[in-house]
């Protein structure tokens, strides 16, 4: 079998890359070894974890609501472990029975076997589904490479015992365990650890780093370290390690080694959530001129091209950030480079969310790249304890700062912590995109009372205008 473009995995990057190939007027097949399309985001990732969190969010907010708006509910919430998990599920196989349909409209064949390359222009495929062309092997035009990644376990806490868990394992949601240790404070630990909590679960986290959220502004991550320690009745371990793991009695122990805990605890479940890692080994890269960095990501330019002129990288596989929209924004620039369109991806303004309580959010530079590149901007913050929505909502723990060049007068950055920072981000990565000065941000009239104003009043800070209340 033969198609003028071959995707190698059926994830938000692959897909993507191979419906707009499709949209394009190319012949195109998916190679993805499992049975359904949706890759990590759909099947064990951004999805199943924002069902969840959502379930957490209605059961914080009702917690909020006895303890500070005298608004009483009779007992503790009574959770259905079964129904809960049956509703995301519901949630995944709806999604990923959708991009089945979109793939058939479109021609895509789909391909349901493991590949690898025997050359740069040949995949061997391997498994025994019907779709899998006599022969056994697709050649191809050209590849997209979209094999994304996998949790990464260290060897000394891959005990093999199903208590210790990645965050597949969290996602499967076989049980509440009275006592869960996340080992990891980064956004995948803190969600899950945020569901655990309001489930049920006495949650403890162990960061090896100073803070929580290494890599985020510290403005940013304070409010939620401060919801997390009261989340964690004050179970947040800092600057510690975790030495051992081991199984005893039906529990795991641990060993930690650090000024934030030192000495042995059990746990009923560990969640080990210390990074992930790109999915390069075994695919036969080396029968193809594609080069892997010291880091394990597949290295290639502005157009998703790889060293091998025939194959192009999109996603988790092709670099940092690990995440759902830039792998799926790649696709879409692969696919048009491979149609002949003269497109390349600038990557100024990709938005991250940590979908925790409250949330964080930020696109563009923020001021740690800013400090570490020695760059010149002015931070203009809003708190949104100056806002009424924030005030109605009891949300005012929040902030919104804009990062400005001053001598441009153009936004470069933006940061949010607050509920709903996920939403509002997307406004400030336009503005970042479209090269805006304040004034755009402030001269557009924002509705009230909404947290959305907290961008306008953010830039009005800038000037000198912005009303302590609003
Ligand atoms: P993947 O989604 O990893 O897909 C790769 C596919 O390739 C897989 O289906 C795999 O089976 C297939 N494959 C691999 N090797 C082969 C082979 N040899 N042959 C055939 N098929 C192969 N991102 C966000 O943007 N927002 C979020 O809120 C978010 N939350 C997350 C929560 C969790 C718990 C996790 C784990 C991740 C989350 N992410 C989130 C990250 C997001 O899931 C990834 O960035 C995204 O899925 C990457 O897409 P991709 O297409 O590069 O690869």
């Amino acid at each position: 079998m033969h198609a003028s473009v071959v995707v190698l995995g059926g994830g938000p990057g692959g897909y993507a890359a191979a419906f707009l190939a499709a949209d394009e007027g190319l012949d195109v097949a998916i190679v993805e070894s499992e049975p359904r399309l949706g890759g990590t985001c759909l099947l064990r990732g951004c999805i199943p974890s924002k069902a969840l969190l959502h379930v957490a969010k209605v059961i914080g907010e009702v917690e909020e609501l006895r303890h500070e708006w005298g608004v009483e509910y009779s007992g503790k919430p009574s959770i259905d472990i079964d129904a809960v998990r049956a509703r995301k599920d519901k949630v995944i196989s709806n999604l990923t029975g959708g991009l089945g349909n979109l793939a058939k409209r479109r021609g895509v064949k789909v391909i349901q076997a493991r590949g690898t390359f025997v050359s740069s222009g040949e995949l061997k495929l391997e498994g025994d589904h019907e779709s899998i062309p006599e022969g056994g092997s697709i050649t191809f035009d050209h590849c997209i490479l979209a094999t994304g990644s996998v949790p990464a376990m260290p060897p000394s806490f891959d005990i093999g015992s199903d208590r210790v868990m990645d965050s597949t394992g969290a996602l499967n949601l076989k049980d509440i365990p009275e006592s869960l240790l996340v080992i990891g404070g980064g956004y995948i630990g803190l969600e899950m650890g945020t569901v655990y909590a309001h489930l049920g679960s006495k949650v403890s986290v162990v960061e090896l780093a100073e803070g929580l959220l290494p890599g985020a502004d510290r403005d940013l991550v304070k409010p939620l370290a401060k919801k997390m320690e009261a989340l964690c009745e004050g179970r947040i371990y800092l600057n510690t390690k975790v030495g051992s793991i081991g199984e005893v009695d039906d529990q795991v122990e641990v060993t930690f080694e650090g000024p934030g805990k030192f000495g042995h605890e059990r746990f009923d479940r560990v969640l080990v959530s210390v990074g992930r890692r790109p999915v390069t080994r075994g695919l036969g890269l080396e029968n193809t001129q594609v080069v892997v960095n010291d880091r394990g990501f597949v290295e290639c330019d502005k157009q998703q091209r790889t060293a091998d002129p025939k194959i192009f990288a999109i996603g988790d596989v092709a670099g940092d950030p690990m995440l759902a929209h830039k792998a799926t924004h790649e696709g879409r620039v692969a696919a048009e480079v491979i149609a002949g369109k003269a497109v390349e991806f600038d990557k100024i303004a990709i938005p991250a969310v940590v979908f925790t309580d409250p949330e964080i959010a930020w696109a563009g530079l923020t001021e740690e790249e800013a400090k570490r590149d020695g760059r010149n901007v002015s931070v203009e913050v809003y708190p949104w304890a100056a806002s009424g929505r924030a005030q109605a909502l009891n949300i005012t723990n929040g902030l919104t700062k804009w990062l400005v060049d001053p001598e441009t007068n153009r936004v470069v950055g933006c940061g949010i912590v607050g509920s709903g920072a996920g939403e509002l981000i997307a406004e400030a990565a336009l503005a970042i995109e479209m090269g805006c000065e304040v004034t755009d941000i402030t001269e557009t009239v924002h509705p009230h009372p909404t947290l959305s104003e907290t961008l306008m009043n953010a830039g009005e800070v800038y000037f000198g205008t912005a009303t302590e209340i609003y």
